[in-house]
């Protein structure tokens, strides 16, 4: 069960793996864990996504703290296992990813975007409310003047938000439809970094299983799929991939 060699082996044979990558994997780049303790949302009451839709003074609350935010975002660096899942990309063994992650590490990483589920959106892009009109977040963001209020659509003046999530926010039916069809489809699935308790997103290892794929799990602490995985690692990402390396 942690046994690299076999792990190791297994991945050999395996043609089509599916990453699944949460919190864990984007520490190690210096993106702080939003759900542990210290982490931002000890320090910020959240903006529901109908108040950022009704109230202008949350709208600028929200977006200040992006504004504070956006320069890590933008010079975060990608781990080792953000490079990890690209080289299995490059030998054509990844089928796709599926992360929780908001950060753009695996786009960085060099990911193309037809691969990637970003289940809980993105913070690399701003869409447009109104007219879902898709632009790179540093064009709203590099310069971004809160004195005269959010920023506005260009194209429609509708509201613009990052194209993250928000709290009260549902996620996109066309995401959870592709998700699913890569744990169905691939013959493992290796879930890295993610505690695997955020649902619905964390379904989709176990969905894998389910379907007679191989489960490896490689995070810090425990999960709830632990007993069910057939491979399972309790170590610090990088650390596992210089392992897996030697
Ligand atoms: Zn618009």
């Amino acid at each position: 069960m942690n046994d690299i060699d076999k792990f190791k082996a297994a991945l050999d044979r395996s043609e089509r793996i599916v990453g699944f990558t949460g919190a864990g994997i984007s520490t190690e780049s210096g993106i702080p864990d939003y759900r542990s303790q210290g982490g931002i949302w000890d320090k910020f009451q959240p903006v529901y996504l109908d108040e950022f839709l009704a109230d202008e003074d949350k709208r600028l609350l929200y977006w200040q703290r992006k504004k504070a935010l956006w320069q890590g975002i933008r010079d975060a660096r990608v781990s080792t296992t953000h490079l990890f899942f690209k080289e299995l990309y490059d030998s054509n063994k990844l089928l796709g990813l599926i992360t929780q992650n908001i950060d753009g590490l695996h786009e960085k990483s060099g990911l193309p975007k037809e691969v990637l589920v970003n289940i809980h959106g993105t913070n690399l892009e701003v869409i447009c409310m109104q007219c879902n009109d898709i632009n790179p977040a540093h064009e709203t963001l590099d310069d971004l003047d809160l004195d005269n209020g959010a920023p506005l659509c260009t194209k429609c003046g509708g509201l613009l938000k990052p194209n993250t999530i928000s709290f009260g926010q549902s996620l996109v039916p066309e995401d959870l439809e592709r998700a699913q069809d890569l744990a169905l489809s691939c013959d493992m699935m290796i879930a890295a970094g993610s505690t695997l308790v955020v649902h619905p997103a964390a379904a989709f290892p176990l969905l894998a299983k389910q379907n007679g794929a191989l489960l490896a799990i490689i995070t810090q602490s425990d999960t709830p799929l632990d007993n069910t995985a057939d491979f399972v690692f309790h170590e610090k990402l990088g650390d596992f991939i210089d392992r897996l390396g030697n």
